[in-house]
């Protein structure tokens, strides 16, 4: 963990755009709660082949003046290079200087892949357009990409995303922390040495849990399952314990010298900031 004790920690909070005038009446409040825990910055999803395209600008314009340094998620799959020149310089006309390059997934019924393929390759046109103008996130798999070849190749791909001009990354959520260090220790071996951020899910409901962790690969380990399952329709000593091992998670992390933790909030602010006040940051 050596490469990672050296950055100064860092925390953020990622929101997604609200599909409704009361789910962005919701995040107002939201973003003002957390907006008090003083975040380094915060971060806005962004649909893969322009689901919610418009909703990302729209909620980063709001987060930006609201004074908060946001970063759009800004994925590449079915875009043309055109597409992505637009976005930044449009981002850049607003000012934003920071932004999270994925690759992202196809949505259903999608054909043309588009002009990049992998994360890497959007990573370098930034670079290419925009010189240094952006600090550019990216993402890591502790626990490996759902789609990776193997380990060994999962690992090597995100070690070329970075050499292609990443500053840093922010991981998948994960419950094992074996595995995060264990990929820490595997990107030194490839000399890749900026801030590998924990992504935090907290634990407040098994179903949407289960359901998220099938699509995205994340791992809940059997005897967490089992516990969560086993608080059935109690869903306040659910929330409780859920947050109370989150929280835990979240302070080996920062014991073990993770460069800080990344918070997918869900639009809520209760369950971070619970965490955030147990940990007294
Ligand atoms: P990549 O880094 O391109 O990796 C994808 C797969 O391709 C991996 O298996 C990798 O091993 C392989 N690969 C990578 N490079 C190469 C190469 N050069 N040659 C061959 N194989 C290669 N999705 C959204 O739609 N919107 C979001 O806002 C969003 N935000 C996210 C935020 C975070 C922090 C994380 C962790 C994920 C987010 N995702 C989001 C999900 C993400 O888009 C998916 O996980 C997607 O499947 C992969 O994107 P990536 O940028 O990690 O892809």
């Amino acid at each position: 963990m050596e490469s990672q004790k050296q950055h100064p920690k860092q925390f953020s909070f990622e929101f997604f755009p609200p599909k409704s005038a009361e789910g962005a009446a919701r995040l107002r409040e939201t973003r003002d709660e957390l907006a008090k825990l003083n975040p380094r910055y915060v971060s806005v999803t962004f649909g893969a082949g322009g689901s919610t395209q418009r909703g990302t600008i729209e909620t980063v314009g709001e987060m930006l003046a609201a004074g908060l340094d946001t970063a759009p998620h800004l994925s590449c799959v079915g875009s043309s290079r055109e597409d992505i020149r637009e976005l930044l310089s449009g981002y850049i006309a607003m000012g934003v200087r920071r932004i999270v390059a994925l690759r992202g997934d196809m949505p259903s019924g999608m054909r043309e892949a588009g002009a990049f393929h992998h994360a890497n390759e959007l990573v370098e046109f930034i670079r290419s357009e925009s010189g240094n103008h952006f600090h550019i996130e990216v993402a890591a798999y502790p626990e490996f990409h759902p789609q990776a070849a193997s380990a060994e190749s999962d690992l090597d791909n995100f070690a070329n995303k970075v050499r292609a001009g990443a500053n840093a990354a922010i991981t998948q959520y994960f419950y094992n922390i074996d595995g995060y260090l264990r990929f820490i220790e595997e990107c030194e071996k490839r000399h890749v040495e900026i801030p590998i951020v924990p992504g935090i899910m907290p634990i407040t409901n098994i179903k949407n849990l289960a359901r998220f962790s099938e699509m995205c690969g994340a791992d809940i380990p059997r005897w967490l399952r089992l516990r969560l399952e086993a608080y059935g329709e109690d869903t306040a000593s659910l929330r409780a314990f859920g947050l109370d091992v989150t929280t835990e998670l979240c302070r080996r992390l920062l014991e073990s010298g993770a460069p800080g933790l990344h918070f997918y909030t869900m639009n809520q602010a209760a369950p971070t900031r619970i965490i955030w006040t147990s940990l007294g940051l």
